[in-house]
């Protein structure tokens, strides 16, 4: 029986992240995925073909309403080849995850291909697709088995007009009218895709704005923005119910007044959120506990009830999102190294791929009212930048939430062009613990976007932005 130091099941961002650092610090590692392909979610049919779909549309959207403008000619029709934009992502997915594979060789992981689950709290099945099973021996394990799509009760998901992100990244046709149920970040961002492609999308969302845990402010500036390139939303909706009559999908749900309302579509995206995975993994043999929600428990440390078995990334508590995951990895590796790391959960950037981007970081208007702290505010427009105005986008702004007296940056919100970039400042200056006047110091190149950081700075610090 192979004997390991370290064994993770799951090859997600979390799990493959966890592998190399266990190997880097020198422990003998396995990483057991029951897929073909190592990456889990998140470059399989997450993050990465999410990306490559948003880029594929925006550029198609460019050239339809904006080339003109920029005194491009195309002769002849725009048109959309959506199997080469499909088989593009799927080139895209498959060069990353060959990727994560190299990178286990490199560092001499072994790579088990099957459903891991728990013999006991030191050994684990590996159930083989040919149905052999091999048993590894392990002193730690990590879980990394990430989450799955979560739908409603009532709603059969048929996956091919009712369907989770996972399908929406695989469809053989645009829809004509594409219902999203949720108006949370896939939601958001895979309505974008087909909108920009020529589907009509309306997004019905139970809670009473969209993108529901970012400041209220990025809210309202993506629903103005969105709204513009014509996405429809039904706000304050509770659906009741999805069904399904041939190529049709009827949604019918509740408004705010308890009115009935009515959609006719022929696709149906449900993006209600994401629930852990553990399903075969076998918990109890090892005595590792599940929340209420299915969670795995885990202390501070990451450990669960059983002391060599710890739990990272979404199968956990906390934001779901792939460098959390990638951070708990790596914690837990340096903590089997006998390190003392640690992750400061405030920091872990949020992003919106939409265009505009939207990107958050630290503590929101609505949190630090309800913990009573006292804060200034800073916001600059984007459209002020002349960066802004040479690319034609003028929408959004930067805002920054400073202690009042110690000028402390406390949260960084944004909105507009390339915010999933420019957040990165922001995290960098809170992680140093910077003042708003810090960064108002602090040269930024022009023309750039990052200038409305320094702006925004400028403006929490004293009121004195230079260009409004
Ligand atoms: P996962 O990536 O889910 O990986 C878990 C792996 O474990 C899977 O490969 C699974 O097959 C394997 N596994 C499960 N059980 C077993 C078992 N018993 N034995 C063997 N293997 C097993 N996050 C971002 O940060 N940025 C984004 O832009 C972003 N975009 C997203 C877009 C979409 C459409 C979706 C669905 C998600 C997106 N996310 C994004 C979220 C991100 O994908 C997840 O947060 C991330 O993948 C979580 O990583 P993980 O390692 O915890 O688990």
């Amino acid at each position: 029986m192979s004997s390991y130091d370290v064994a993770i099941i799951g090859s997600g961002p979390g799990g493959y992240v966890a592998a190399i650092r266990c190997a880097q610090l020198g422990l003998k590692t396995a990483i057991i995925e029951k897929y073909s392909t190592l990456g889990g979610t998140c470059l399989n049919v997450g993050c990465i073909p999410s990306k490559a779909l948003l880029d594929s549309s925006h550029h198609y959207e460019d050239a339809v309403k904006h080339f003109e403008a920029h005194g491009i000619d195309i002769p002849g029709e725009i048109k959309v080849n959506l199997e080469q934009m499909i088989s593009r992502k799927a080139s895209v997915v498959k060069q990353t995850c060959d990727g994560v594979k190299f990178l286990m060789d490199k560092n001499k992981i072994d790579v088990f291909e099957g459903l891991g689950s728990f013999k006991d709290a030191t050994h684990i099945n590996i159930k083989k697709n040919d149905d052999s099973t091999e048993t590894i021996e392990a002193k730690n394990t990590i879980i990394a088995t990430g989450s799955k799509p979560s739908s409603l009760p009532f709603i059969k998901i048929d996956k091919e007009r009712i369907i989770t992100s996972t399908e929406a990244l695989e469809l053989k046709e645009i829809p004509k009218h594409l219902i999203i149920i949720g108006g949370g970040v896939i939601g958001l961002e895979l309505g974008q895709v087909y909108k920009r492609l020529g589907a009509d999308v309306t997004v019905v969302e139970y809670m009473d704005r969209i993108i529901p845990t970012m400041d209220a402010s990025l809210s309202k500036e993506l629903t103005k923005v969105l709204k513009k390139q014509k996405v429809k939303f039904n706000l304050s909706s509770k659906v009741k119910s999805v069904e399904r009559k041939g190529d049709e999908v009827i949604v019918k749900a509740d408004d705010k007044k308890g009115q009935e309302i009515e959609l006719k579509g022929d696709y149906c995206l449900v993006a209600v959120g994401r629930k852990p995975y553990t399903d075969g993994l076998n918990v109890e043999a090892a005595g590792v506990k599940l929340d209420s929600r299915g969670k795995v428990e885990v202390n501070d440390h990451l450990q669960t009830s059983a002391s060599n078995i710890y739990a990272i990334g979404d199968v956990i508590r906390g934001a779901m999102l792939a460098h959390k995951a990638e951070e708990e990895g790596t914690l837990v590796a340096e903590q089997l190294a006998g390190q003392k790391p640690h992750i400061d959960y405030n920091l872990i950037p949020g992003v919106v791929y939409t265009w505009p981007e939207v990107a958050s970081v630290g503590k929101t208007e609505e949190e630090l009212k309800e913990a009573g702290i006292e804060y200034k505010v800073g916001q600059f427009p984007m459209r002020a930048l002349g960066r802004s105005r040479a690319s034609m986008d003028l929408d959004g702004f930067v805002k920054m939430l400073a202690d009042k007296k110690t000028d402390e940056v406390l949260g960084v919100h944004m909105i507009g062009a390339r915010s999933a970039d420019l957040i990165a400042e922001a995290v960098t200056a809170m992680e140093f613990r910077a003042s708003a006047e810090d960064i108002s110091r602090m040269s930024h190149a022009h023309p750039t976007f990052a200038e409305a950081v320094k702006e925004a700075a400028l403006a929490a610090t004293d009121d004195r932005p230079l260009h409004i």
